[in-house]
């Protein structure tokens, strides 16, 4: 019998998390006077026990048995071979994807929101504010802070909040607060709305008003969470890539190409890093972030220092940019809106380790349906772009009659997003590329701060 699912028990679920600063070299992040950002100076936006994961360079560090115990209410996930898939694309390729849609809140998410949740617990925290984009990840967190009572406010980008209201009732059934941002609780939104009362929002503003939120309370007791682009982030989902490794390694697998869509980076992070390190070492690995055409961070835009949020709060961040005041086209993937990139993604990239795609949204859309017809579960928006890239990759399997084996990360599944499939199906939706010149437009904005050096870490 073939066997389609790959599971690993409770027991073989990874005791530590792979960290790649022990493995690649970085530009530091810099503060408001242009030098490296000092751990004191996060003090008031993160917990120490987090800034000091934020900074580490130890190659291995061990996941707390609380966070072990929430993390078994899901995982380990299935990683589970695309045999219906194979056969609609007549492909020689033998196709896995590792399926993150069997959290709670439906996505790879909860995987660093429950340790943010922890750790801000054990260090005395009592309330997180933070932003989302299409709803992933405040109600990622809204689930993890249930998990550890601690209360929750989330700054939801008004375009998603109008598109996607499911998302705010999961965030209320697990007890947390949800806005629409840009709003008027903060001044860094009641400045947008004053300037452009009819904006779509963003990522960045939403970034903005949950730090400021977070830093004004004058009781200490709240703190900042982000949901992707930071190394402690990227740190925790590598979970993903670590227990794919063992599940491919228990059917005598290695992948000759790996997968994932790329917002600010972390599910991809997730799932390649622990293959980034074997490339590192010599190991011969393709390793593809996937983009959405209208926000095209990696495939277009510089290796850059630029703010993290619209505002300008945070430290400069050495990132594949489009500008922190760039907004995006409304396309239907809200999590991959973000003008910027994982700064260890972005230095991956830079260095030639990683080879950015970029897709447009009908495309996304055309290969999350045939997925959808094949494999049978739904995926999510932002999924439908690794799965776009999948596709292609194994029509060229096709073409040159190779029988590689792939890897995807299947991010989440779009059980909420089914608005943006009936928008797919009517033909409301759109492509919306990125003109050159709508992209010096953005960009300019960094042409005056520093610029990162070009690193080599092998
Ligand atoms: C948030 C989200 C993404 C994009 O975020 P990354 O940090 O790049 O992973 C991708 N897929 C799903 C399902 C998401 O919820």
């Amino acid at each position: 019998m073939e066997i389609k699912k790959v599971l690993l028990s409770e027991d073989e679920m990874p005791r530590q998390w792979y960290n790649i600063l022990a493995d690649i070299k970085m530009n530091p992040p810099l503060g408001p006077d242009g030098n490296p950002v000092n751990p004191d100076q996060l003090a008031p936006v993160f917990p120490m026990n987090l800034i000091e994961q934020e900074v580490s360079s130890q190659r291995w560090i061990d996941i707390p048995d609380e966070v072990l115990s929430v993390y078994r209410i899901w995982r380990p996930s299935p990683l589970v071979r695309a045999y219906a898939l194979e056969k609609a694309l007549d492909t020689p390729a033998r196709i896995y994807y590792k399926n993150e849609g069997v959290s709670p809140p439906g996505s790879h998410k909860p995987n660093t929101a429950v340790p943010q949740a922890y750790y801000n617990k054990v260090f005395g925290i009592k309330r997180l504010t933070t932003e989302t984009g299409a709803g992933q990840w405040g109600s990622a967190l809204a689930f993890a802070c249930s998990q550890f009572g601690l209360t929750c406010k989330v700054f939801m980008v008004r375009v998603s909040f109008d598109q996607k209201p499911y998302r705010k009732s999961m965030m209320t059934a697990w007890g947390a607060e949800c806005v629409a941002s840009p709003s008027t609780a903060t001044k860094a939104g009641r400045d947008i709305l004053e300037k452009n009362p009819d904006t779509p929002g963003s990522l960045g503003i939403a970034i903005s008003e949950a730090v400021e939120a977070a830093v004004s309370d004058t009781s200490g007791q709240t703190r900042y969470s982000l949901g992707s682009v930071l190394n402690h982030v990227m740190l925790h989902q590598t979970i993903i890539g670590l227990e794919a490794k063992k599940q491919l390694e228990k059917i005598g697998e290695y992948p000759n190409i790996i997968i994932g869509c790329a917002g600010g980076g972390s599910n991809f992070a997730g799932i390649a890093y622990p293959f980034v390190y074997d490339k590192i070492h010599g190991k011969d690995v393709a390793i593809y972030p996937v983009e959405p055409a209208a926000c095209p961070t990696l495939t277009r835009a510089p290796f850059a220092y630029d703010h993290g949020d619209t505002a300008g709060y945070t430290p400069l961040l050495p990132m594949h940019s489009l500008g922190h005041t760039f907004v995006p086209a409304p396309i239907h993937a809200g999590g991959l809106r973000y003008h910027g990139m994982a700064p260890t993604v972005s230095q991956l990239v830079d260095e030639g380790m990683l080879e950015p795609k970029a897709v447009e949204q009908l495309a996304a859309f055309e290969a999350g349906v045939l997925f959808a017809r094949t494999e049978g579960i739904i995926p999510a928006p932002e999924t439908n772009h690794a799965l776009a890239c999948l596709v292609d990759e194994a029509k060229k399997a096709k073409e040159e009659g190779k029988e590689k084996v792939i890897l995807c990360n299947w991010s989440g599944h779009g059980l909420i997003d089914l608005g943006s499939y009936d928008k797919y199906f009517s033909g409301e939706l759109k492509d919306f590329a990125l003109s050159d010149a709508e992209k010096e437009k953005y960009t300019s904005i960094m042409a005056n701060y520093p610029k990162p050096q070009h690193l080599k870490s092998r």
